[in-house]
């Protein structure tokens, strides 16, 4: 509901943060229980909360270690961190750079608007943080080439949410597994935006059948809370000893309260299928939307329900004419609207925020005097 009362239908979710939608009552009720109990005590102790939640993620995932953050950026220094201090730590210091892909977004930090290498983010800040090798997205021939003495591993977004809703290809992960393993380097993924639960797997990685050796989480793990997390197995993290890394805030008692109330409903049994059934609905109409609109819209991309229209008029058009028929989608590259409803979405929202596409889009061709199939026939 806006300030004016009018209501929104909300398929941005605060970019793919509102997991289980806004004021969900199970969040609700964790977070206030918490706030009349500890906000906050530092991670000087250790807290019945963060060692559950870490529990759960570490069963849940590959990982054997969590650290916390309040953000993705510093869910993912935290990971270059750990890749970097791993080789320090046994004998091969030299070895701190990580090979990343042209198109990714790993946060506006330093480091990692370094490590994703995008003009735009990196433009007017000084000299980029040293030790990123880009490739070409999904490029394997590329990342072997790119492999050198100072290689410690390659940094992936299983699905490029920000880059345009690219899915990399399964084959394309395991063949950085296997390059990683054949050359002792870390496979570190990015699912800041891909994990729990939004590509229709728990965390994006499992669709290709690999495993990780670190991994930066944020944004749908807190639900609307600020909550990041680094999981990584206790090898790739050996260099991590106590003293070496650490946030004031991360792991507060706030925000383990609503992490666990994020995993009580996203990994209830069934959950994930209701992720996988509303993709496919809104993926069968959305093709049809396609088809009636061929001189705005080209494509449907994207996994679960982290998916992508791609406009072959500017996209900005499109997320403020869909934003006129009040409904919330958001830009991403490649002249890409991104879908990002909450995981909970049901059938109904589905088929009203379709239609409100299909409006959005006639509204389009008639401020351009383009003909849609439909109104030509
Ligand atoms: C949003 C995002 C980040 C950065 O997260 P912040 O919480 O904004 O720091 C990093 N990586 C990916 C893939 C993201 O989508």
């Amino acid at each position: 509901m806006a300030e004016n009362g009018d209501r929104y239908l909300d398929f941005a979710a605060g970019v793919a943060v509102n997991s289980l939608g806004h004021s969900h009552p199970h969040l609700v009720q964790a977070l206030k229980e918490q706030a009349e109990k500890l906000w906050h005590v530092s991670n000087l102790y250790r807290i019945p909360e963060g060692e559950r939640l870490a529990r759960r993620l570490v069963e849940a995932s590959f990982g054997d270690v969590v650290f916390f953050t309040n953000s993705g950026a510093e869910a993912l220094e935290a990971s270059i961190k750990v890749a970097r201090k791993h080789f320090h730590a046994n004998g091969q210091p030299e070895r701190y750079r990580l090979i990343t892909f042209e198109g990714a977004f790993h946060g506006r930090t330093l480091a990692t608007i370094a490590a994703g290498g995008q003009a735009k983010y990196l433009e007017g800040f000084g000299p980029p943080t040293e030790g990123f090798d880009q490739v070409p997205f999904a490029d394997v021939a590329a990342v072997e080439a790119a492999i050198g003495p100072h290689t410690a591993g390659v940094l992936v977004e299983p699905l490029q949410g920000e880059g345009g809703v690219r899915v990399l290809p399964p084959s394309v992960l395991r063949a950085l597994r296997e390059i990683c393993d054949r050359e002792g380097l870390l496979l570190v993924v990015d699912e800041v935006q891909s994990g729990v639960g939004r590509t229709g797997k728990l965390f994006a990685y499992e669709h290709a059948g690999v495993r990780p050796d670190v991994m930066a989480i944020a944004k749908g793990i807190g639900g609307g809370f600020p909550l990041g997390a680094c999981i990584a197995t206790s090898e790739a993290a050996d260099g991590m000893t106590a003293g070496v890394h650490g946030s004031t805030f991360g792991g507060n008692p706030l925000a383990m309260a609503v992490g666990n109330a994020v995993l009580d409903v996203v990994l209830e049994p069934g959950f994930l299928d209701h992720v996988n059934q509303m993709s496919l609905l809104i993926r069968q109409r959305l093709a049809a939307v396609v088809d009636a609109h061929p001189m705005t819209v080209a494509e449907v991309r994207g996994e679960g329900l982290l998916l992508g229209l791609r406009g072959l008029v500017p996209n900005t058009d499109v997320v403020a004419a869909l934003r006129e028929q009040k409904l919330l989608t958001v830009g991403a590259g490649d002249n890409v609207v991104r879908l990002l409803p909450p995981l909970v979405v049901g059938e109904t929202e589905i088929a009203e925020a379709v239609e409100r596409i299909d409006r959005g889009l006639s509204a389009i061709e008639r401020a351009v005097g383009l003909l849609t199939r439909g109104a030509a026939e």
